[in-house]
């Protein structure tokens, strides 16, 4: 056989859309998929064929299982490309695994206001139009302890929110030590300059003063800024001002004190072991005028930006047009006034928000959980060695930082493929499953797989170890 014979033997489209393996697939797929996948399938072959040289046997035999080839395409090209994926990572709020998982009650009412109409912009007491932040606005208040609040797309959107109201054209006063970035784009006078407030930075990196604000104010002063440094810790020689002093310093000079608290803490988490994140109750309680978190960090909501604090203020931004470019949609208030609900009952929310559950999850639970995983893959009989080992799992969304807590992971070491190939495999399944590599050794960190997706990692382990382990 030469190339020229394998070059006649290519297929014409009309030919292919008249095979039963493709007419098949023209059953459940549009036609464009189908001509997409087939002429991606041929420029391949006829690829394949002009850079050969030897072999051509092997491409006959290729040109034969085409229809199957096509098939497989087509199948791929109707998944969708937002997918589910496992997080066995071990870190809870993973920013890029989408950050918190709803609770089951949340679910269920965004599910059902997504089937029908709802009462989203109407007051059903009164007959009339009414206000979507309405849904939200007592539960807040009453979880929180604030007068009023809003809610908006996210965090960010909400510093935004309120500095554009507050301190547009004025300046803004904050510590030298919390002008921070956090996760990629949000950068603290980045988020400033386009609010339209004047950065006034005091202090040093390591230390600030109450001295250092009281110096900074004068009749331009907008508010006074305090930002949660979530991320990262300055160790050592330091000082800041602390909430309730600087809370003193704004009544004394009447500029209102507002905070960016970052992750939304509702529980004080220290009593389940964890490290203390300050709690929004904290804050209200030191008598900060306005505050802001992420609905969808440690709160274990939906992506929001919640704010929180004095009516007049709250007020003010219910009318600023910002807030209309920024406002949150139906789902996001169906899942976060139900996620809220659960917080009235604090052992409820421990139990039924899984962010919480996964970060207060107790060594014992972690232990039973890895038991049963780790039977479930030594039945496989998988070419690995495989023990269950102590790790360290993580918060994540910028939240405790310095935070880790103990787990328990299924160390897999594969004996005939390197780590790395196993982690692009287990990652590549159709249910794509994000491990951890270390010291040549894979992860799988218990804490947050739930027990229900235990069928699926094993299924997937089996599967991949089955694959031949020469080259991909
Ligand atoms: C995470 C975080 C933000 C950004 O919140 P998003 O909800 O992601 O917009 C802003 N400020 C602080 C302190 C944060 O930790």
């Amino acid at each position: 056989m030469n190339k020229g014979e394998l070059f006649k033997k290519i297929p014409k489209v009309d030919e292919l859309l008249e095979n039963s393996i493709i007419i098949e697939q023209m059953e459940a797929y549009p036609r464009v998929t189908i001509l997409e996948a087939i002429r991606k399938e041929l420029d391949k072959l006829r690829e394949i064929i002009k850079q050969a040289d030897s072999e051509f046997e092997k491409i006959d035999t290729y040109i034969a299982s085409l229809p199957n080839k096509i098939a497989y395409e087509i199948v791929k090209a109707n998944e969708s490309h937002l997918k589910r994926v496992i997080n066995a990572t071990g870190t809870i709020v993973h920013t890029n695994l989408g950050r918190s998982l709803l609770a089951e009650s949340a679910v269920k009412k965004v599910a059902e206001v997504a089937q029908g109409y709802s009462n989203l912009e109407y007051n059903l007491e009164a007959g009339k139009r009414g206000s979507r932040y309405s849904h939200v606005e007592e539960l807040l208040g009453k979880i929180t302890g604030a007068e009023s609040a809003i809610v908006v797309n996210n965090n960010a959107s909400a510093v935004m929110l309120i500095l554009s109201t507050l301190s547009k054209n004025k300046e803004a006063i904050v510590s030298r030590g919390e002008l921070v970035e956090i996760g990629g784009s949000f950068r603290v006078p980045a988020v400033m300059e386009q609010s339209g407030a004047k950065l006034v930075d005091v202090g040093t990196t390591n230390k600030t003063h109450p001295e250092d604000y009281i110096e900074a104010i004068n009749e331009e002063t907008g508010v006074l800024l305090k930002v949660h440094t979530s991320n990262y810790r300055i160790m050592g020689f330091t000082e800041s001002v602390g909430l309730d002093e600087l809370v003193k310093i704004g009544r004394e000079h009447n500029v209102p004190v507002v905070e960016d608290i970052g992750s939304g803490v509702l529980i004080d988490l220290s009593k389940y072991g964890l490290e203390h994140e300050p709690t929004v109750q904290e804050s209200i309680e030191a008598g900060i005028e306005i505050l802001s978190f992420s609905g969808d960090k440690l709160l274990g909501g939906p992506q929001a930006g919640i704010i929180v604090g004095k009516k007049e203020y709250i007020d003010k931004m219910k009318k600023n047009p910002l807030t209309r470019a920024i406002r949150i949609d139906k789902f996001t208030i169906a899942a976060l006034e139900e996620t809220l609900k659960l917080y009235l009952d604090e052992e409820v929310a421990i139990n039924s928000i899984p962010t919480i559950k996964m970060a207060t999850m107790g060594i014992q639970k972690l232990e039973e959980k890895s038991n049963e995983l780790f039977k479930l893959i030594t039945e496989l009989d998988i070419a690995a060695k495989i023990e269950i080992v102590d790790q360290v799992s993580q918060i994540g969304g910028g939240a405790m930082p310095m935070s880790e807590l103990p787990t328990k992971a299924i160390e897999i070491r594969p004996e005939n493929m390197n780590v790395a190939l196993l982690e692009k495999r287990l990652r590549n399944y159709k249910n794509p499953i994000i491990t951890r590599v270390y010291k040549n050794t894979l992860l799988l960190d218990v804490r947050t797989i739930s027990e229900s997706e235990y069928k699926i990692v094993v299924e997937a382990l089996g599967t991949v170890f089955k694959k031949e382990s020469s080259y991909e």
